[in-house]
């Protein structure tokens, strides 16, 4: 089934008509509440549910599709060692480039300094407006933190290894299936040969009709496309776009320098593409990322592209395609560094360079820990706030436009994902030769 450029094509202007539809019934039920309510009653009950259709489609498949792609993929490389050198690869990466987007993020909030001089009346109207959604962050973020010692450590177990594998899948908790998936795949490489094709078999049918499903959601994705963003803008409108203008414009061009430099350069060297096609032949991916903003919601677009339009083979888009799913956001890492700088140049607060160095880290670790959802970083950017005494209270001034920013971060999330495919395919195809 392929991907198709005037689908993409459809579902692009999907998304332009959506926006321009939005920002327009916006702007005109501003100062007419009659108008507003029956624009609530028509998102609530006609975009809200098309939207859902398509987003339920790609996510009841994101379990099974994971599961499916990393088992087949690890037992058919064949042997662990291999297993460990893709692994070590991976991760190696997945650090390297979310750490140099964290230093970009930075870079820039220094460079153009859009929260000094942030006018006081709209640092105080901000914070009013969105207290209550900053106390749910930080119930969130405080939720299960236990304070002992065996409990840090219980959590950190329960983070990785599942006592129970259903549990985890029902709960939509990616990392604990991923590692069970592994540890199947390798169980899988060393039992008997015919017994473990035909598991195999079975896996790669699963996975294949995942895929189909989301051929199915896709076909559906032009109008869901429109309606989800329509949802979003009719909502959200352009006022406080104008009041936090500098910060987004800075932030969305940060993302678009990762996207049109940063990682044309990694494709060119690392990977030996050409760019332009790559990017070009990705656009279903990105569009689902961006009307989505979710990673895990675009993961099995992501698997099927890759596989059939980016040429990367299925044993390594199934397995650097979910674990970069989860724990590899170039464009998470790039946002947090930028927003920590930004409150704390809007509260006067300087960071010396050591401070900065542990945004880094943190940007790098929460990057892998947030989960690929609308906002999924929010809760755990409220603590690196904390670690470096910038007043996490202070994420109020950004919620407002943070889904805007969130639709683009999760555009380089999956791309970062792909790139990395990329470079592993061109590694091992070298190997291959050699
Ligand atoms: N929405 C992002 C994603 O799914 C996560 C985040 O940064 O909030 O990739």
């Amino acid at each position: 089934m392929s991907s198709g450029g005037a689908s993409h094509n459809k579902i692009l202007i999907g998304l332009g008509l959506g926006a321009l539809c939005g920002i327009a019934a916006n702007a005109l039920t501003q100062d007419a509440p009659r108008a507003k309510h029956v624009l609530d009653v028509a998102i609530d009950s006609v975009a809200h549910p098309i939207g859902q259709i398509f987003l339920r489609l790609l996510f009841v498949v994101v379990m099974p599709l994971v599961f499916a792609s990393i088992a087949v993929g690890v037992s058919s490389l064949g042997d662990l060692k291999k297993l460990g050198r893709l692994g070590a690869r991976t991760l190696f990466f997945f650090v390297l480039t979310s750490g140099a987007s964290a230093v970009l993020g930075i870079a820039a909030l220094h460079l153009v300094r859009p929260g000094s001089g942030f006018p006081p009346e709209t640092i105080a109207e901000l914070q009013a407006k969105y207290a209550g959604d900053v106390r749910s962050l930080a119930e969130k973020a405080a939720a299960g933190a236990p304070s002992d010692l065996l409990g840090r450590v219980n959590q950190i177990l329960d983070m990785f290894l599942p006592r129970n594998i259903l549990k985890a899948a029902v709960e939509m908790q990616m990392i604990p299936v991923i590692v069970f998936a592994l540890v199947f795949g390798a169980a899988l490489t060393l039992i008997e040969r015919e017994r473990r094709a035909s598991m195999n078999t079975l896996l790669e049918a699963l996975g294949d009709a995942m895929v189909t499903i989301v051929g199915f959601a896709m076909k559906l994705a032009p109008y869901a496309v429109f309606c989800l963003i329509f949802g979003v803008t009719a909502r959200f409108g352009l006022g406080l776009l104008q009041k936090l203008g500098l910060y987004v414009v800075l932030i969305l061009a940060c993302y678009l320098i990762q996207l049109l430099v940063f990682y044309p350069v990694l494709l060119t060297l690392l990977a030996r593409r050409n760019p332009w096609k790559f990017l070009k032949d990705a656009m279903p991916i990105m569009v689902t990322a961006l009307s989505t903003s979710s990673s895990s919601a675009t993961l099995p677009t992501s698997i099927r592209v890759a596989q059939e339009s980016l040429g990367i083979r299925p044993q390594i888009a199934g397995f650097v395609l979910p674990l970069g799913a989860t724990m590899n956001m170039n464009g998470t890492a790039l946002f947090e560094g930028a927003v920590v700088l930004f409150v704390a140049q809007v509260f006067g607060i300087d960071l010396s360079l050591q401070q900065q160095l542990v945004v880094v880290g943190m940007c790098v670790l929460t990057a892998i820990g947030a989960a690929g959802v609308p906002g999924g970083s929010l809760p755990l950017l409220m603590g690196v706030m904390a670690q470096v005494g910038v007043p996490p209270d202070g994420i109020a001034i950004i919620l407002g436009v943070d889904r805007v920013l969130d639709m683009g971060r999760t555009v380089i999330n999956v791309m970062g994902d792909q790139i990395c495919a990329a470079y592993i395919e061109a590694a091992e195809t070298k190997r291959a030769a050699a």
